[in-house]
């Protein structure tokens, strides 16, 4: 039986869940990417050094509460949409920047129950000796993307999503961080 998984912002202003979520439904991965970590030091959060995330599709996703509480910054001009809380500056999710890409990472750290999820089957950026990173389980990732992306289009669920308006344009206004800001963010970031 599909099961609920909730989250919530670290002050618990901002609830929500994760609906219908079987084995198919998600991918349970680790990055340890500068964008993903930036996300957080942008916030004034310490570097995680590396980020769990629950991927899944947008129409998946249920906020429940505190609602006007999310905004969405990008890194750079082309940089994913990243959402947070504005209540206690905690990072959320990150999603491309169109609503038929359907895809959604959620940060597993902001899960009632992250061992809920199960075992961690790709691992992207992992560091692997200076200047260098290897992967680990990304063909199957994107793979499993793909097939989601693929189904929500042809059944028009993609349009069911807390992240975009019905004419496409994100359902807040996002902010662009300058180049100081994105330059802070980085800084805090371990290498
Ligand atoms: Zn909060
Ligand atoms: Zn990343």
């Amino acid at each position: 039986m599909a099961e609920t998984l909730r989250f919530a912002c670290r002050c618990g202003t901002l609830r929500g869940e994760v609906t219908d979520v079987s084995p198919a439904a998600y991918t349970n991965i680790v990055c340890h990417c500068t964008d993903c970590r930036s996300a957080y030091t942008h916030l004034g959060i310490a570097d995680p050094e590396k980020v769990g995330i629950l991927q899944t599709t947008q129409d998946r996703i249920r906020i429940t509460q505190g609602g006007e509480k999310l905004r969405l910054f990008r890194l750079s001009a082309r940089g994913a949409l990243r959402w947070y809380a504005t209540c206690c500056d905690t990072p959320l999710f990150y999603t491309p920047t169109k609503a038929r890409a359907v895809h959604v990472g959620l940060n597993a750290d902001r899960l009632e129950h992250p061992d809920a999820l199960g075992p961690v089957t790709a691992e992207a950026f992992i560091p692997a000796g200076p200047g260098k990173t290897k992967n680990r389980g990304l063909g199957r990732m994107v793979g499993r993307m793909v097939t989601r992306m693929a189904a929500k289009n042809l059944n028009g669920e993609w349009r069911d999503t807390p992240f975009f308006d019905a004419d496409g344009a994100p359902a807040r206004p996002p902010q662009v961080l300058s180049r100081e800001e994105r330059a802070a963010a980085l800084m805090k970031v371990s290498r």
